[in-house]
């Protein structure tokens, strides 16, 4: 007797092994939206066709130039500089994710610990929405794989599901 429920424990180990070291089934919970209220989103996420293709690697949320920019989850600020002439600013999450926001003025410098909500700069404008200011909110998940950062802040109407 070999393949009773020693094979379906094995099975579900394997299984949980293989979620764990994806790094990506972490709790989001702990994630809300950039910019408070809840922004309208003007231009979604479009992965790219192959990795070295154009796409939109994050998506665009409506807002006022000069209005807060906020951590989406609590982290440490991993970039804050200028590219291509547009404030960017980075925090990594202790999950492993990685959130970006750009255009961004007003940066909290490098190493700022942040706690979701906190200010972590202010927007800009002159973001790609042309005469709208909007805020370009990026996720990467393991090594640069960028992911919808809607994820964040929508998956977890999954969790309202009755059980049973
Ligand atoms: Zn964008």
């Amino acid at each position: 007797m070999t393949t009773g429920w020693q094979g379906v424990a094995a099975l579900v180990s394997a299984v949980f092994a293989a979620l764990s070291g994806s790094g990506n089934p972490a709790p989001i919970d702990d994630y809300g939206w950039p910019l408070y209220p809840q922004p309208a989103v003007v231009h979604p996420f479009e992965a790219p066709p192959q990795p070295w293709a154009a796409g939109h690697r994050g998506v665009d949320l409506k807002g006022d130039a000069g209005q807060p920019v906020l951590a989406a989850g609590a982290g440490t600020v991993s970039f804050s500089g200028v590219i291509a002439g547009r404030g960017v600013i980075a925090i990594q999450h202790p999950d492993g994710r990685r959130t970006t926001y750009e255009p961004v003025d007003d940066r909290d410098p490098l190493g700022t610990v942040e706690v979701r909500g906190d200010r972590i700069g202010s927007l800009a404008a002159g973001g790609h929405c042309g005469s709208t200011p909007c805020l370009h909110w990026g996720l990467l998940v393991g090594k640069d794989a960028y992911r919808d950062p809607l994820m964040l802040v929508q998956d977890r109407r999954v969790r309202l599901l009755p059980l049973g």
